[in-house]
């Protein structure tokens, strides 16, 4: 699969009004939540179960990474397990190609996570007594594959994530990053369309933590791979996401690019999580700008044709530096040749603080 022509539009994971209760009495619970809409309190108070995943509808695009963040605890792996039935969904559908995995017989699952989906969890679990080579050979031995041909392949994926050296070498000799990496290799060998990433990066330093999101990103586009990542760090989804759910208690809260959700969070929930984000990069402006009739109205004088011009996706930053270097304090963000809009220092001020673009002002 060649990355400049994949068809962003195909659905390959679609998540439908999907459900998981946990507990012995999990049958009874979800039948009450369905019949008497009860609250997650109320399943865990009457029925002792948890309702870890409720109502999560989302899909996932060919060649897009999407991140799905929350804190702990908010049924993040539960989503990410119902995914590839590690977990079986209470209520809903999850279609995978088209098809309904909870249609598939044991030997459809088994083809469908080989060829489809590769995992890889926060701890990675390499095996201690085997080299990183056979570690990455792993998945393809299970699969019964012979060992000339597993070892090509998971040489190959060991040279992707750039541990072609390191082969002969057991876990123990590697760091903690690297270690992710062979376990991300392990994922890559069987050539899944789509990568599954449960906090594969939650465990490491900082440092080591940014290099391994370029670097996953990287790879993941240069592959034309799909990906859905879990996270629980705001910056890390915002990295590498090009769409972000938001969970909250079970509930997919928000769905939208980094530049939505910092811009127009949909709760205090989201505003939290959102309030220490940098602005400057994410939001555009097309966000920001003025419409530009009701700029007119304002600035009768101004010919918005004669201010400097902007592209819609222009960031903060570069909005700052045209702004700067103008002696004017408005710009014309021009689409297709034509002014769709005024961005003004209050505008890129008020973008900065995380408010809305001003109303439309009442002539
Ligand atoms: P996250 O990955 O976001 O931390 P999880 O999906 O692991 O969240 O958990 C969501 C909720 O479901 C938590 O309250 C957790 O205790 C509960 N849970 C997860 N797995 C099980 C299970 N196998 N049995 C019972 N409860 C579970
Ligand atoms: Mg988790």
């Amino acid at each position: 699969m060649n990355a400049s022509n994949i068809d962003t539009n195909e659905v390959l994971v679609d998540c439908q009004s999907v459900w998981k209760v946990f507990g012995a009495n999990a049958p009874e619970a979800m039948k009450a939540v369905v019949e008497r809409s009860l609250t997650k309190k109320q399943v865990l108070q009457d029925y002792k179960c948890v309702v870890a995943v409720s109502d999560a509808s989302f899909q996932l695009r060919r060649g897009e990474i999407f991140c799905v963040m929350g804190l702990s605890g908010s049924g993040k792996s539960t989503l990410i397990r119902l995914l590839n039935r590690l977990i079986e969904p209470s209520i809903g559908k999850i279609i995978v190609k088209g098809k309904d995995i909870a249609k598939l017989n044991p030997a459809e699952l088994r083809k469908m996570r080989a060829r489809n989906m590769g995992m890889v969890f926060q701890s990675v679990a390499l095996l201690p007594h085997r080299t990183v080579l056979e570690n990455a050979a792993f998945g393809l031995e299970v699969q019964g594959i012979s060992k000339g041909e597993r070892n090509r392949t998971a040489l190959a994926a060991l040279e992707k994530v750039g541990l072609a050296d390191w082969v002969e070498r057991y876990p123990s000799d590697l760091s903690g990053g690297m270690q992710q990496r062979v376990g991300l290799a392990r994922a890559l060998a069987a050539d899944p369309e789509i990568i599954l990433m449960d906090e594969p990066f939650s465990a490491l330093d900082p440092l080591i933590r940014r290099q391994q999101q370029d670097e996953f990103r990287r790879l993941t586009k240069s592959l034309g791979k799909s990906s859905v990542f879990i996270t629980h760090d705001l910056d890390e989804a915002i990295r590498l996401g090009d769409r972000i759910a938001i969970m909250k208690d079970g509930v997919i809260v928000q769905i939208g690019t980094a530049e939505d959700i910092v811009a127009k969070p949909a709760d205090d929930y989201v505003a939290d999580f959102v309030a220490g984000i940098s602005r400057i990069h994410l939001v555009k402006a097309r966000s920001v700008m003025r419409p530009v009739d009701d700029f007119k109205r304002s600035q009768p004088q101004c010919d918005v044709n004669a201010l400097p011009q902007t592209s819609p996706d222009a960031d903060i930053g570069e909005l700052i530096d045209v702004t700067m270097q103008s002696d004017g304090n408005a710009l014309a963000v021009v689409e297709d040749g034509v002014v769709v809009g005024v961005v003004t220092v209050r505008g890129l001020l008020r973008g900065v603080a995380g408010m809305p673009a001003e109303e439309l002002v009442a002539a």
